[in-house]
């Protein structure tokens, strides 16, 4: 039989949470109108995670997993439980309970409503880094200004999506994987839940600066080409600036014979000012040319070292990823 709804959790080295987080959410899944399954997709967990989910598996045939080779990234594994799941509708959330799974309630309400994507909108981020929210509140809004489609604010990837948007997800075939913008993208009826992110229930944040940092990039760069547009603007300006240099310069030279045209300081200044506009000119460049090779080497999204709980699996995926092994249980 397949399950009305599949939850995804992505799992990195989540020991601390995983009980917990079992206990809140089999609860919410007693309270669906409907079979659930729970998908953990381990990202290469180097901590007893995996251990802790396999026992799991063991007393609840409803927990079904995927277990990662290496750590491929949060938004791989997100991934990942796409191409996975059977559920007609299908909700993603983090490990550490800073997404609350009660809030599933509502969302399948909302589905019910005919929404088919119902995403969760952050109200406030408790407990998180001054530096991490004042960075969040700043590039959610460049993103909003920048980007192609129209990203909601404040959004992660806690969502409910139908069936057809996640087959639609997993019919994308590109490699760098912005979810919550692909999600954007594709359509059909959407809408908020708002909500008070909690702060993490245990352990450390998985998410460190530069993973932010790097989703951040690649959300820039998936969805808009406004930075590629930018150097021509700076081109530009630089341009007409030397024009007009050109007309003061030869303004003095003819008519202002006391003025001595030197200016070791300003030509140092310009030299090196547009020194650093063609480096990170350059830079920009090189990370769509970066993408576009990564696009066209075409590896797999990620590699499989364990499966359970999927009797039919194909060995290819929708991402090309191929599984290597299954357990004996399904
Ligand atoms: N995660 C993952 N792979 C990674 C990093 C994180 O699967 O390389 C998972 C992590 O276990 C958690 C979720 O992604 O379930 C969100 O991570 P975290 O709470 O550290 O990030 P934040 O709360 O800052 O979004
Ligand atoms: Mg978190």
């Amino acid at each position: 039989m397949e399950p009305l709804y599949s939850l995804i959790v992505p799992i990195y080295n989540e020991e601390a949470n995983i009980a917990e987080l079992y206990r809140r959410v089999s609860a919410v899944m007693e309270q669906l109108d409907g079979d659930a399954e729970l998908l953990f997709v381990d990202d290469g967990s180097r901590d007893r995670s995996l251990a802790m989910i396999q026992a799991l598996r063991q007393q609840d045939s409803r927990v079904c997993y995927l277990s990662f080779a290496r750590n491929f990234g949060h938004q791989i594994a997100v991934t990942a439980g796409l191409n996975f799941a059977r559920g007609k509708a299908v909700v993603v959330m983090d490990a550490d309970l800073q997404d609350p799974p009660e809030l599933i309630l509502d969302m399948a309400e909302q589905w019910h409503q005919g929404y088919h994507v119902v995403y969760a909108q952050r109200t406030q981020r408790r407990q998180e880094s001054l530096l991490k929210r004042g960075f969040a509140y700043v590039f959610y809004r460049l993103l909003t200004r920048l980007a192609d489609v129209d990203i909601p604010t404040d959004t992660g990837d806690f969502c409910l999506m139908d069936r057809q948007v996640v087959s639609v997800l997993n019919a994308m075939p590109e490699r760098n994987r912005y979810i919550r913008g692909l999600r954007a993208w594709i359509g059909f009826r959407q809408t908020a839940i708002r909500f008070e992110r909690d702060p993490r229930f245990a352990g450390e944040v998985k998410y460190t600066f530069r993973k932010s940092l790097s989703l951040g990039i690649n959300g820039l760069v998936s969805f808009s080409k406004v930075p590629l547009r930018l150097s021509t603007y700076v081109g530009l300006i630089a341009a007409a600036i030397a024009l007009l240099m050109v007309v003061l310069v030869l303004y003095w030279r003819f008519f202002d014979p006391n003025s001595r045209l030197t200016g070791f300081a300003t030509i140092a200044v310009a030299i090196f000012f547009l020194g650093a506009v063609q480096l990170i000119s350059i830079g920009i460049l090189g990370e769509y040319i970066g993408r576009i090779y990564e696009e066209v080497k075409g590896r797999p999204l990620y590699t499989l070292a364990e499966v359970a709980g999927f009797p039919n699996i194909q060995r290819s995926t929708p991402n090309g990823a191929i599984a290597v092994r299954h357990d004996s249980t399904s």
